[in-house]
C-alpha cells in the first residue's frame, strides 16, 4: 500500500469525525483496536530446521456485534497494515447492515515459499494461538490475500480439537463440505453487479443505454462480475490480467476468454492487446478495478477516461487520487460497499452454520441483492443530501454512525 495504511485510515476518520461530530473521546476509542494480539509462531519445516513467523490479529469494535475478518498470509504484511484493515472491516460489515465490528489478521511469510505440508503447520499454529480469542460469539476469521477455504478447513480442524465441541461457525469462507454457504464463490462479484445495476438505476443518461464497462483484474472477484453484467446485457470492452489486456470495442465474450487463459495462462492474445495502463485510461462508462490495491495513483488520475469507477478490489484508489477524481466529476462507489457481497455471504454462512439449516444458492443470491440495494440506496440518500462528499465519505458517514451510536447505546463512551 502506499503510505501508511494506518495513517490513512485514521486520517479518514478524523474527516468523518469532524462531519457527524465526533467527541475527542469517540474518535480515540475508533482510531485504534479494541484488542491487537501478536507473536511469532514456530513451526518446524519439511527439514527439519524450526522457522518463526510474525503473525497478527486485530479486533477493531464490537459494538455492533463480533470481530469478522480475514486472515491475510504476505511478506508484505505489517502491524499498522492489520490494524488499518480491521478498522475498514468495521466500516464495511456497518455499510452492509450486518451485526459484525471489523477484525483483521496476518501472518509475515510468503506463502509460495512453503509446502503443502508447511503452509498446513502454520495455518494449524495460528488457529492455535488465535484460539484463545477467536470463536462465533467473538471473532470470525475468514481468508484473505493468499488464504483460501482449505486453509480455513486447517484451521477449522484445529480449533475444534482444542475446543472439544464443533463450532462451524468460527470461521468462515470454508469448503461446502464443512458448513461453507453456497454462492460464496459468486458472492464479491454479483454484490458487485448488483451495485452496478444500482448505480445505472440512479444515472438518467443510463436509463436507455446501458454502460460499457471494463473490467481490471479477470480472477475470482472480475470474472463474476463481468459474468453477472454480460448475461443481462452490458457490454464489457476491455478485460486485464497480470500479463496484460485485451479490448474489443464491440464488446467481449467471457467464456471465450476464460476457455483461452485456461489455454494459454492469460487473457492475452484473443483480441487486441493493450497494456493494463491503457486498459484504466479508456474512454468507458464504468471503470471496475478488480485486481489490486494502489492502481489509480498520482501517475494516472487525471488520465482515466471513465464516467463512473466501481471499486471492486479494496483499496484500488489512493486517497489523494480520490479527490482529484471528485474534481473531475468522476463518481467512485467505494470499496467499502462495491465489494461487500463477499462478507455479506460469510455473514450468511455463520448464519446457516449456527441455525444448522442450510439455503439453495438462489436463496443465497437473493438474500445478498436485498442487502446489497439496501445498502446503495442508504448511501445514496446520503449523497443526496451532502453531495459535496465523495461517496466514500459518504458511506463512511453512515457507516461511522452506526458504530457510535451502537458504543453510544451500550455505555462504552
Ligand atoms: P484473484 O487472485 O482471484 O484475482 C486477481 C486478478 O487480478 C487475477 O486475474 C490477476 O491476474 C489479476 N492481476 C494481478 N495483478 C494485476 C495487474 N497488475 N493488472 C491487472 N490484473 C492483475 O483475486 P480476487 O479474489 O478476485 O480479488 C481481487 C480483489 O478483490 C482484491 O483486491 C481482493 O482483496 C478484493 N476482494 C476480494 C473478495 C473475494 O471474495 N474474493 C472480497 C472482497 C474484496
Amino acid at each position: 500500500m502506499l503510505g501508511n495504511p494506518y495513517k490513512n485510515a485514521k486520517a479518514q476518520l478524523k474527516e468523518v469525525s469532524k462531519i457527524i461530530g465526533l467527541t475527542a473521546k469517540e474518535y480515540d476509542y475508533l482510531s485504534k483496536p479494541e484488542h491487537f494480539y501478536k507473536t511469532k509462531l514456530k513451526i518446524k519445516l519439511d527439514n527439519g530446521e524450526l522457522a518463526a513467523f510474525s503473525a497478527f490479529r486485530s479486533q477493531h469494535s464490537s459494538s455492533r456485534g463480533p470481530y469478522k475478518g480475514g486472515i491475510r498470509f504476505h511478506p508484505g504484511v505489517t502491524e499498522d497494515e492489520v490494524k488499518a484493515l480491521s478498522m475498514w472491516m468495521s466500516w464495511k460489515c456497518s455499510v452492509a447492515g450486518i451485526p459484525y465490528g471489523g477484525g483483521k489478521g496476518g501472518i509475515v511469510v510468503d506463502p509460495k515459499m512453503l509446502s503443502k505440508t508447511e503452509l498446513e503447520r502454520l495455518s494449524r499454529a495460528y488457529a492455535r494461538w488465535a484460539s484463545k480469542f477467536i470463536g462465533c460469539w467473538i471473532d470470525i476469521p475468514a481468508p484473505d490475500v493468499n488464504t483460501d477455504s482449505q486453509i480455513m478447513a486447517w484451521m477449522v480442524d484445529e480449533y475444534e480439537k482444542i475446543q472439544n465441541y464443533n463450532p462451524r461457525a468460527s470461521f468462515t469462507g470454508k469448503p461446502i463440505e464443512i458448513g461453507g454457504s453456497e454462492g460464496r464463490e459468486e458472492a464479491t462479484g454479483l454484490g458487485g453487479f448488483y451495485t452496478l445495476e444500482n448505480l445505472t438505476k440512479k444515472i438518467k443518461k443510463f436509463r436507455n443505454k446501458k454502460p460499457t464497462i471494463v473490467v481490471q483484474g479477470m480472477g475470482n472477484v472480475g470474472y463474476w462480475f463481468a459474468k453477472f453484467a454480460l448475461d443481462v446485457g452490458y457490454k464489457v470492452i476491455a478485460i486485464s490480467d497480470s500479463k496484460g489486456a485485451v479490448y474489443n470495442p464491440k464488446g467481449i465474450d467471457i467464456e471465450k476468454v476464460v476457455r483461452h487463459k485456461e489455454k494459454t495462462g492469460s487473457v492475452v492474445g484473443i483480441y487486441d492487446e493493450l497494456t493494463n495502463d491503457q486498459l484504466l485510461t479508456l474512454d468507458v462508462d464504468v471503470l471496475a478495478p478488480a485486481a489490486l490495491e494502489n492502481v489509480i495513483t498520482g501517475k494516472n488520475v487525471q488520465k482515466i477516461n471513465a464516467k463512473f469507477i466501481i471499486e471492486l478490489a479494496n483499496g484500488p484508489t489512493t486517497p489523494d487520487s480520490d479527490k482529484i477524481l471528485q474534481k473531475r466529476g468522476i463518481l467512485v462507489v467505494p470499496d467499502v460497499l462495491a465489494n461487500a457481497g463477499g462478507v455479506t455471504v460469510s455473514y450468511f454462512e455463520w448464519v446457516q452454520n449456527l441455525s444448522g439449516y442450510y439455503w439453495e444458492k438462489r436463496e443465497v443470491f437473493k438474500k445478498l441483492k436485498k442487502i446489497m440495494d439496501k445498502a446503495f440506496n442508504e448511501m445514496w440518500k446520503v449523497h443526496v443530501e451532502k453531495p459535496q462528499l465523495t461517496l466514500r465519505m459518504t458511506a463512511y458517514v453512515t457507516a461511522v454512525s452506526r458504530v457510535v451510536s451502537a458504543m453510544r447505546v451500550l455505555g462504552r463512551v
